[in-house]
C-alpha cells in the first residue's frame, strides 16, 4: 500500500460505501479508512424505507453479477444488516394465476426496516465503523477524483486535495452526473444506455390485498415491465428532487406504525437505447423535465377512472365525494397520456391489466397513477477487473456506477471492490469486457 494521507478513501456512505468499509476493516483492521459524504447522514434507500432483498437478481445488475457471486456475498451483507425476514403466504396461488397469463412472480427473501427506524440502523452501522477506527467527513462534497503519478486522491469542495492509496467512489444514483464528469476527465470509457421509466401506483390495500401475504411482490411482465418497491402500512408516495424537476418514489414506516390502508408501488419499464447508443440519463432527464413542465413544476397524477375514459384528471376528480381516498402526495392532477411516451404507456397499461387479472382490484377507478418515476442508474464504466476497478487504484461501485439497483446489491458491490483492494476473492475474469 503506497504511503499517503490515508490508505483508503471511500466517497459515499450509502450501502456500497459501507459494504466496502465493513469488509476492509474486518479483513485488515490496520488500514486507515476515510469516508466522505456530502449529506449529514447516509442517504438513499438505507434512510428511506430500507427494504432489503436477499434473492438474486433483485438489486443486482446481471451483466456484472452471476447468481453464484451474489449468493457468495449476500450472507456477509445479512450479517451486518441483521434483517428480520418477512413471512410470505399463498405464494403458489398467486404464482399459478400469474403463470397462466405469461407473468412471473419471484419468491424473494425480504426484510423491511421503515423510514422511522432506518436512522437507528444507520447509527448502529456508523458507530461500529467508528469503533473500528474509520474516520468520517460528513457534509463534505467531493468535487473531483483523480489519479496521477503519486497515486489517487479526491478534491473536496473544489479546493482541498486528499490523497490515499486507493479510492472507492460510491456516490449513488444522485451522484450519477458527478461520476460521469469524473470518468470523462479521467478518460474512463463508459456507456449509459439503459433507463427505467414508469409510473407509481397508489391504491387501497383492499384493491391490492396481496401485500398482506407478500410485502413487496416482484412481478415480471412481458415487454420489460416489472413491479418495484411496494410499500404498505404507513405508506406514502414521496418526491425525489433533482435539478429543475422532481420524480416520484415511495416509502413506508415500520410495521408497528398505524397505516392509512394505502399501498403504493412502481411499474417500471426498462429501455435500452442501442442503435444508435444514446444516454439513458439524458432521456430520463428530458422525460422528467417534460412531465414537470406539463405539471406546472410538479409531477402528474391521474385517476385510473379518468385514464380509461381518455380524459385528464383535475382537482374535482380528487374530491372526497367521488373517490375513496385522497392522494398521499398531492401533485398536479392531469393527463399522463401527454407526458409518457406512447409505447411505454401501452406496455405499462398492459401490465396493469394483467396485474388486475392476478389480483382483481388494481384497475379500480380510484387508483392513482403518478408520473414520472425514473431510475437513472445505468452508468456502465469499462471495468478493468471483476472488482470494479476503473483505473490503477480507483474503484467505482453502487447504483451510480451501475453495479447495483438496491441496498443489498450495493453493499455486495462494495465488498467486491474491497476484495480487489485486499487482493482476494474468487476469479471470474470473463464477466468483464476490459478484464
Ligand atoms: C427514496 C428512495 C427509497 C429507496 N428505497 C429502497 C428500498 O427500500 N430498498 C432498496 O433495496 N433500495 C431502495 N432504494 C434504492 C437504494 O437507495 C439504492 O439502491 C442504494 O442506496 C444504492 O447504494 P449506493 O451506496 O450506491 O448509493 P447511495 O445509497 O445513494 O449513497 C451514495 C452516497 O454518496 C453521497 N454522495 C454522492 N455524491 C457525492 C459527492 N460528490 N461527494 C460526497 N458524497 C457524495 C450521497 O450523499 C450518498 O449518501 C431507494 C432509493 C430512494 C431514493
Amino acid at each position: 500500500m503506497p504511503h499517503s494521507d490515508r490508505d483508503i478513501i471511500i466517497v459515499g456512505t450509502g450501502p456500497a460505501g459501507l459494504g466496502a468499509a465493513f469488509h476492509l476493516t474486518e479483513q485488515a483492521p490496520s488500514l486507515s479508512v476515510l469516508m466522505i459524504d456530502r449529506e449529514k447522514i447516509c442517504s438513499g434507500g438505507l434512510l428511506n424505507d430500507c427494504k432489503q432483498n436477499y434473492t438474486y437478481p433483485i438489486g443486482f445488475v446481471v451483466e456484472n453479477w452471476t447468481k453464484e457471486e451474489a449468493e457468495r456475498l449476500l450472507p456477509e451483507v445479512e450479517r451486518h444488516l441483521k434483517p428480520v425476514f418477512k413471512e410470505k403466504k399463498n405464494l403458489e396461488i398467486y404464482r399459478r394465476r400469474a403463470e397462466r397469463i405469461g407473468v412471473t412472480l419471484l419468491d424473494v427473501r425480504q426484510a423491511h426496516v421503515g423510514t422511522d427506524r432506518s436512522r437507528t440502523l444507520i447509527r448502529r452501522l456508523l458507530a461500529e465503523l467508528e469503533r473500528r477506527g474509520v474516520r468520517f467527513m460528513m457534509e463534505t462534497e467531493v468535487t473531483d477524483v483523480f489519479e496521477d503519478a503519486r497515486g489517487p486522491g479526491v478534491v473536496i469542495s473544489g479546493a482541498e486535495t486528499v490523497r490515499a492509496g486507493k479510492v472507492i467512489v460510491a456516490p449513488g444514483r444522485k451522484g450519477f452526473g458527478f461520476l460521469q464528469r469524473v470518468m470523462e476527465r479521467m478518460g474512463i470509457d463508459y456507456i449509459d444506455n439503459v433507463v427505467d421509466v414508469g409510473i407509481r401506483i397508489e391504491t387501497t390495500v383492499d384493491n391490492y390485498p396481496i401485500v398482506k401475504d407478500y410485502y413487496d411482490p416482484k412481478f415480471i411482465f412481458p415487454d420489460g415491465v416489472r413491479t418495484f418497491c411496494t410499500n404498505s402500512g404507513h405508506a406514502r408516495v414521496v418526491l425525489e428532487r433533482y435539478q429543475g424537476f422532481s420524480l416520484v418514489n415511495g416509502d413506508a414506516l415500520s410495521e408497528d406504525r398505524a397505516g392509512k390502508n394505502l399501498v403504493n408501488f412502481a411499474l417500471l419499464k426498462t429501455i435500452g437505447l442501442k442503435d444508435p447508443v444514446r444516454s439513458g440519463q439524458q432521456m430520463g432527464v428530458f422525460l422528467g423535465r417534460l412531465a414537470n413542465e406539463i405539471g406546472g413544476g410538479r409531477p402528474l397524477m391521474q385517476r385510473v377512472g379518468d385514464f380509461r375514459m381518455g380524459k385528464r384528471s383535475n382537482a374535482e376528480t380528487f374530491n372526497e365525494d367521488l373517490y375513496s381516498f385522497p392522494p398521499s402526495c398531492p401533485v398536479t392532477a392531469g393527463d399522463l397520456g401527454l407526458a409518457v411516451p406512447a409505447r411505454i404507456m401501452r406496455h405499462i397499461w398492459a401490465a396493469m391489466k394483467k396485474l388486475d387479472t392476478i389480483i382483481p382490484g388494481i384497475l379500480h377507478p380510484s387508483t392513482i397513477m403518478y408520473y414520472p418515476e425514473i431510475k437513472m442508474y445505468a452508468n456502465k464504466p469499462s471495468f478493468l477487473d471483476r472488482h470494479f476497478r476503473v483505473s490503477g487504484n480507483v474503484y467505482m461501485v453502487g447504483d451510480g456506477a451501475g453495479t447495483s439497483r438496491g441496498i443489498t446489491g450495493a453493499w455486495a458491490s462494495g465488498i467486491r471492490a474491497a476484495e480487489g483492494i485486499l487482493g482476494g476473492g474468487q476469479e471470474c475474469e470473463s464477466l468483464f469486457s476490459g478484464g
